[in-house]
């Protein structure tokens, strides 16, 4: 269930460590049609609403290419999200499990990915489907979907299985 900062029965909280800067710049802020945790779905779906992802200069140069992809990995950053639980009981029933076996925006750094539809570009906007977080979001990233990526590099040895 979605949360906002409470603690639920049977949740552990830690003391973090303080945050340390670890150099992430926010390259754009997302629109989305959502303004409270309560009414954002939990999962983006390619059928959802159009969200606009606002790319901040000097990077939306870097956008070149992009609309060669119908879809696009965006990862961003869940600011309003707690920081400190290790375990969550997402059915608010006293069950729990440990962060990291659940896609809960509640985590150390609250790091939020999803494989969005792409829709077009305007300007310095990327159109797409498929988001799930709040309005004003901040942005860490686009890639194309690895999926459809080929890499551009000739192959070097590493890309290979090798049998034992
Ligand atoms: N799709 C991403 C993932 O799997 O990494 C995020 C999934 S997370 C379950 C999505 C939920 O995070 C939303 O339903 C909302 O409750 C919450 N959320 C969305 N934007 C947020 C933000 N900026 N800060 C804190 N929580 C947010």
């Amino acid at each position: 269930m979605v949360r906002y900062n409470e603690i639920r029965e049977g949740e552990v909280a830690i003391e973090p460590p303080a945050p340390t800067d670890a150099g992430l710049v926010f390259i754009g802020r997302i629109r989305t049609p959502w303004t409270d945790r309560m009414m954002t779905p939990r999962q983006g779906r390619h059928d959802g609403p159009i969200c606009r992802i606002e790319i901040f200069e000097p990077w939306v140069q870097a956008l070149q290419g992009l609309d060669q992809y119908s879809k696009v990995e965006v990862l961003y950053w869940l600011h309003q999200s707690r920081r400190d639980l290790v375990l969550q009981s997402p059915a608010s029933d006293g069950t729990t499990r440990g962060t990291f076996s659940l896609r809960s925006p509640v985590r150390p750094n609250p790091i939020g990915t999803s494989v969005a539809k792409f829709v077009g570009i305007e300007g310095a906007t990327v159109l797409v489907r498929g988001l799930d977080c709040l309005d004003g979001t901040p942005l860490i990233d686009l890639k194309p979907d690895r999926c459809q990526f080929t890499p551009i590099a000739p192959p070097q040895a590493g890309d290979f299985e090798v049998e034992a």
